[in-house]
């Protein structure tokens, strides 16, 4: 299951795209977004979701 950005909690601090291995994450248009197509979960690269990790914002990066 690909992750997703929750927009209303994101604060747009951007720290989640360089983390992402996949390059899943951009902003588009108001906010960060994640590629469904791209997101790996991280799998084979971390044993956590970098985007989970670094995001400063509790339960903001969720699985989709
Ligand atoms: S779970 Fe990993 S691959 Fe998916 S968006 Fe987050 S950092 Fe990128
Ligand atoms: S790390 Fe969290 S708050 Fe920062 S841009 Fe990514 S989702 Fe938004």
């Amino acid at each position: 299951m690909p992750f997703k950005i929750i927009a209303s909690q994101c604060t747009q601090c951007g720290a989640c795209e360089f983390e992402c291995p996949s390059v899943a994450i951009e902003f588009k248009g108001e906010t960060y977004v994640i590629d469904p197509d791209k997101c790996t979960e991280c799998k084979e690269a971390f044993d956590t979701q970098q985007c989970v990790s670094v995001c400063p914002v509790p339960k903001t990066c969720v699985p989709a």
